[in-house]
């Protein structure tokens, strides 16, 4: 029997998994990381700890499972997008710490750009939108408010990298990326599928700072001896949403997942071409497998799923566990006309508006703890169908929706999803597809797995069918749309 090791470095937590040649998970080993917040809209972490703790659970994984380094055919690594690393070649020492993907320190540098009009051509190019969130403005932030490293930089001494690569680098010693990640960093032609000259000038970011380019799936490196006693080959690399659409064996145009964590982030495979988005739908690379030709997705993201649960926990009191949402929803038959709006922190895609503000309209007196409950998954669910509806504008098809994250535990939240977006809602047995998608990309390249048998590994655990009638479903989404207009431009800033 031979295993994959899947590392999994993402926001709140690096993790370790081993899946068996099944694709059957077999241990899974944890830490939690932190993040610091220096300033307000700063967010932080100490590359290092990125590094330790992922390290310390990759040990961990194989001690639980009593395997050794020569049982374990290939590594795949997923990870936190878009976050900025910049270390030295010589040492390997980071220079400063990372700078997380929801940082926004860079907002007024975006909006100057935006001014100047250059929003357009960046999109074209990239298939993104111009946002803090994405790395390229980091690092310029980085590198002009310390001109030493930038001359550092120039003559060769430092690395850039996406969390992918920053780890590789620890693990192999190479300096690389793969497409996925790639794609986020507003520095790489989506068409073209190299760096991009133009945005690296743009930007002022030195090309000798940026990692060489390899396949998501494919040799990438061996593990220095002294991690695990022996070399371990990395063979495959993707980006947490791109591992979790091939983690559900979404590998075809047409197929899509949602995935409800803190907020909800859905990716539709679109062939392998990029689709260019008339709805603020962001256009990205799916992977690359070996020597094929680049795969593409749009994706939408939605800013509170489970955080409006978290709300309703925290903030109102109405509940103890999230979990619990979902038997206080079910106390009704349906929300009696109340809708909930979550724009906690604005409103993601397609709306995207950083002023829109939380709302719960339709109150009567009649409305009652459980009528907000249920409001609030459906909130949740008019959002993703908001995205869903934008993708088929797109000229995506969708034929159903496959689901993983903590809230697609809730039956009934995925149920209100499918009578919303009416179309069928599928939830898998295997509901680490993150790190599973990893694993899968690495097992493709070592030949653990063929491609036509991948799909064979996707095992549903439930269906969800719509429903409504195709009239309730139209009254509905209209009835939202009013109440999401409601919440628009509320606050007066960002
Ligand atoms: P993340 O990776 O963003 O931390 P997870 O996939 O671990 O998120 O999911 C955690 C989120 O899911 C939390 O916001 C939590 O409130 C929500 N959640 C967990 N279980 C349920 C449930 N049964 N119903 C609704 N929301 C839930």
């Amino acid at each position: 029997m031979s295993y994959v090791l899947a590392l999994d470095q993402g926001t709140t937590s690096s993790r370790a998994l081993l899946f068996d040649s099944s694709g059957r998970r077999v241990a899974l080993a944890q830490r939690q990381i932190q993040a610091s917040y220096p300033r307000p809209g700063w967010v932080e972490q100490d590359p290092l700890e990125l590094w330790s703790s992922q390290l310390a659970t990759a040990r961990e994984v194989l001690e639980q499972a009593g395997l050794r380094a020569g049982d374990v055919a290939a590594i795949g690594i997923t990870n936190q997008r878009e976050t900025a690393v910049l270390w030295e070649r010589s040492s390997g020492r980071p220079v400063g710490p990372a700078i997380v993907w929801q940082d926004r320190r860079t907002a007024e540098r975006c909006s100057e750009l935006q001014r100047r009009g250059l929003e357009p051509a960046i999109s074209l190019a990239t298939g993104l939108v111009l946002d803090p969130y994405f790395s390229a403005t980091k690092l310029q932030w980085i590198l002009d408010q310390q001109p030493q490293l930038r001359s550092r930089a120039e003559r060769g001494e430092l690395a850039f990298g996406t969390v992918d690569s920053w780890l590789i680098y620890q693990l192999c010693g190479e300096h690389v990326t793969d497409p996925s990640n790639a794609c986020r960093t507003l520095l790489y032609s989506l068409e073209q599928g190299e760096w991009d000259g133009d945005l690296l000038e743009l930007f002022g970011i030195p090309r000798a700072l940026l990692p060489r380019l390899v396949a998501s799936s494919g040799l990438i490196g061996q593990t220095r001896p002294e991690w695990f006693g022996r070399p371990i080959a990395v063979t495959g690399v993707a980006g947490d949403q791109q591992a979790a659409t091939f983690g559900q064996l979404c590998l075809k145009a047409g197929m899509a997942k949602a995935t409800y964590g803190t907020g909800c982030f859905v990716l539709l495979h679109t062939g392998q071409r990029p689709l260019r988005s008339q709805h603020r739908l962001l256009s990205t690379t799916a992977w690359v497998l070996g020597d094929q030709p680049a795969e593409f997705a749009l994706e939408g993201s939605v800013f509170a799923a489970g955080a409006l649960i978290d709300w309703l926990r925290d903030g109102l009191g109405m509940i103890a566990q999230a979990e619990q949402v979902e038997k206080l929803a079910a106390g009704c038959a349906d929300s009696g006309g109340v809708y909930l709006v979550p724009a906690l922190n604005g409103l993601g895609a397609p709306h995207w508006d950083p002023r829109a503000r939380g709302l719960l309209i339709g109150l009567t007196r009649g409305s009652g703890k459980a009528e907000i409950a249920r409001a609030a998954l459906e909130g949740i669910a008019f959002q993703v169908a908001d995205v869903l509806t934008a993708m088929e504008a797109d000229g995506g098809q969708l034929a159903e929706l496959r689901v993983d994250g903590g809230a697609s535990k809730n039956d009934l939240l995925m149920q209100l999803q499918a009578d919303i977006a009416g179309i069928p809602v599928l939830r898998p047995k295997e509901t680490e597809t993150t790190a599973l998608g990893a694993a899968l990309l690495a097992g493709l390249a070592t030949g653990i797995w063929k491609g036509s048998e991948l799909s064979g590994i996707w095992s549903e655990e439930r269906a969800f069918l719509p429903s409504w009638s195709e009239d309730e479903r139209q009254h509905r989404r209209t009835q939202w749309r009013r109440a999401l207009e409601r919440s628009r431009e509320w606050a007066e800033r960002e």
